[in-house]
């Protein structure tokens, strides 16, 4: 267990501004995912904090104590940081056991440390395997047990579950978070998958342009995103057209309470605005029901647990509309439905 605090980092490729003033905390123990779309910086800010590359300004402290300035740096292999790979890089002339072990010190190996980390990602009995006998899930539990074994009070995992498909990442995911658990690691998880970052964090970090433009738990950045572009990274998003009046603000889906909000200084409280909803706030209710609004359903998307519409209102404004009982309430495209919101509205300027 450790604290890792991240502070002012900058780094530039050349020209290329990778990181401009990067502020992260993660709390001993804890999981941060670090979101962000390619390019963002995402794999640079785990090279700096595993000492793979030198910063340019900012320090990075691990327990209090400083790994990494632009004058001094701890070498990679003295700061006790893991770094699972996007493709696990196995040594593929090593059995699964071997891969395991390559890094514990004897003590390590005849308490049979790498049999019990191997066990924990899921993969008792494959010690003796070759990795090309591997599926890419398995080959991917081995480079997470390889990393665990020493023990390493930081894990870093740089985007570990692309190469697999949906099920699988789901199910490891799962696996990974359970061994880091058990192990008391903290542990910085980049992915550009936000359904990923979401469900693993304790807290997820969000990156853009190299910067980190809000962080939070995943329930914070899902119901209070700073900025639109955090909104619409994050899940899906319905904006509408609104105009303030009181504390409701007039929209085309009717006057909706909002999530109160600070207004920044100068704001016009009768300028227009535009306002945020998820899709799954937008419930089809009975034709007739008070405050319903009309719409006719454009599009259908049916995923099985749950299906969006795509919807026109009167005024042709296009909304989805998340529902989730799609087998028994199937209105087809062409159908004219009833809506109503359910919660708060979130306010963005125009
Ligand atoms: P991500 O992992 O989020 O996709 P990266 O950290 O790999 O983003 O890249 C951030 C930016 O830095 C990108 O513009 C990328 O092209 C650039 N970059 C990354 N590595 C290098 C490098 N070794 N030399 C030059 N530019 C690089
Ligand atoms: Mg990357």
């Amino acid at each position: 267990m450790a604290e890792l605090r991240i502070a002012g980092v900058h780094k530039d490729y050349g020209p290329v501004r990778a990181l401009t003033g990067v502020d992260l905390t993660v709390r001993s123990g804890a999981l941060v995912a670090v979101l962000g779309p390619s390019g963002s910086g995402k794999t640079t800010l785990l090279r700096c904090i595993a000492g793979f590359e030198a910063l340019d300004a900012g320090e990075i402290r691990v327990d209090g104590s400083r790994v990494a300035t632009p004058d001094a740096s701890v070498p990679p292999e003295r700061r006790r940081i893991a770094v699972v790979p996007q493709e696990g890089a196995l040594f593929p002339h090593l059995s699964v056991l071997g891969n395991v072990a390559y890094g514990l010190d004897r003590a390590a190996r005849r308490a049979g440390r790498a049999a019990a980390v191997l066990d924990l990602v899921g993969l008792a009995g494959f010690q003796d395997r070759m990795p090309h006998h591997l599926s890419g899930g398995q080959q991917q539990r081995v480079a997470v047990a390889r990393a665990l074994a020493p023990r390493p009070p930081v894990v870093l995992l740089d985007e570990p579950f692309n190469a697999l498909d949906a099920a699988l990442r789901a199910e490891l995911r799962q696996d990974v978070w359970q061994a880091l658990r058990a192990d008391g690691a903290t542990a910085v998880l980049v992915t550009h998958d936000q359904a990923e970052a979401l469900s693993i964090a304790d807290e997820v970090a969000v990156m853009r342009d190299g910067r980190i433009v809000q962080s939070g738990p995943p329930e914070l950045l899902y119901g209070t995103p700073a900025d639109p572009w955090v909104a619409g990274f994050v899940g899906d998003a319905v904006w509408l057209p609104a105009v303030m009046d009181g504390d409701r603000a007039r929209t085309p889906l009717g006057a909706l309470p909002v999530t109160p909000s600070a207004p920044a200084d100068g704001d016009d409280q009768n300028a227009p605005q535009r306002v945020l909803l998820r899709p799954e706030q937008i419930a089809l209710v009975p034709p007739g029901a008070p405050d319903a609004v009309l719409a006719t359903v454009v599009r259908r998307d049916f995923y099985g647990h749950d299906a969006v519409l795509g919807l026109r209102l009167a005024d042709g404004t296009a909304v989805a509309a998340r529902i989730f009982d799609p087998a028994s309430v199937p209105p087809s495209v062409g159908d004219q439905v009833a809506l109503r919101v359910r919660g708060a509205a979130r306010v963005f300027p125009r």
